[in-house]
């Protein structure tokens, strides 16, 4: 039989490649076998093991912690997958990089997701995702822990389910953050992270940690605030009011560089500062809205 070559690469090609005119490398490079997103984080309960990607928490069959990860990933990235089934997967975790804790807990890693066809054992695919573990109370555990359930509400929202991206990023960062300082005290920590509609709310241990949090969140985002207090009870040891604080945080819909339509006209968002917006259009006039604008107007976003 004569030779037979790769239609992209040119190899030769045998006769166990796919008879698509394509070595096998070329052909998976064209159709993947599974595509799975490069980073994954999730939570892990500090006291029981349980784990969970957003405010379910799951107990694990096994207790330690790569069964729980293997788990987890099969719950949450193979699943739609594995109901074909079409595909046999494999974990592996790559030692060299692992990242723990100053209290020894892991808490980055790689692993590798292999597959490959039932029907077909030539056909290989492997993934490596990047996986965060952050450490927290879950719902039960926080209430054994505590006694106090929670004392101050964080609100983070977003306009639209464009910008969900944006919340998970935040909360990562809280969540490293918070973890951190659990470390060192124990008194600061998320009793309860609740998904709402267009956001989420963070139940936290203490009001120093909300205050700690806005602060890391300045740093790095736009938005606007709204803090409110409720009255909860009295503390007649001490002889005054208890409040239960809660801060909204709206994080602006826009960011710099984004051209918006205001009127049908091109607006270039050229600057953001701590509570304006600035913004230039085509005839190189300036404009200077403050934040509350782009929440009270339908503002258009182009797409680039
Ligand atoms: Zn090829
Ligand atoms: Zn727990």
């Amino acid at each position: 039989m004569p030779n037979r070559f790769c239609a992209i690469c040119g190899k030769v090609i045998s006769d166990a490649d796919p008879h698509f005119g394509m070595c096998y490398d070329c052909y998976l490079k064209e159709k993947p076998l599974f595509d799975l997103p490069k980073r994954f984080s999730l939570n892990i309960c500090i006291d029981c093991g349980s784990y969970s990607k957003k405010e379910v928490w799951i107990e694990p069959r096994d207790n330690e912690l790569f069964p729980t990860i293997n788990e987890a990933i099969h719950r949450f990235l193979l699943k739609n997958y594995l109901k074909k089934s079409n595909i046999e997967f494999s974990i592996t975790f790559d030692e060299k990089s692992y990242i723990f804790s100053s209290k020894d807990l892991l808490n980055n890693l790689d692993i590798v997701v292999n597959g490959k066809m039932k029907e077909n054992t030539n056909l290989k695919y492997q993934e490596t995702i990047n996986v965060n573990l952050n450490y927290l109370l879950c719902k039960n555990c926080s209430n054994i822990r505590g006694g106090t359930y929670y004392i101050s509400i964080i609100q983070l929202r977003v306009k639209d389910e464009t910008q969900f991206d944006l919340i998970d990023k935040a909360l990562n960062e809280i969540n490293k953050y918070v973890e951190k300082l659990f470390e060192k005290d124990q008194k600061h920590y998320i009793s309860k992270i609740e998904d709402q509609k267009f956001g989420v709310d963070l139940y936290l241990s203490s009001n120093e940690l909300m205050n700690y949090i806005i602060k890391l969140l300045r740093v790095k985002y736009y938005f606007l605030i709204k803090r409110t207090k409720k009255l909860i009870g009295r503390d007649i040891q001490k002889g005054k009011n208890l409040y239960r604080l809660k801060t909204l945080i709206k994080f602006l819909p826009i960011q710099k560089n984004d051209i918006v339509i205001i009127e049908n006209e091109d607006f270039l968002i050229e600057k953001i500062t701590k509570n304006k917006v600035f913004l230039r259009n085509r005839k190189n006039s300036k404009l200077i809205k403050n934040y509350s604008y782009f929440f009270n107007e339908k503002i258009l976003k182009k797409k680039i």
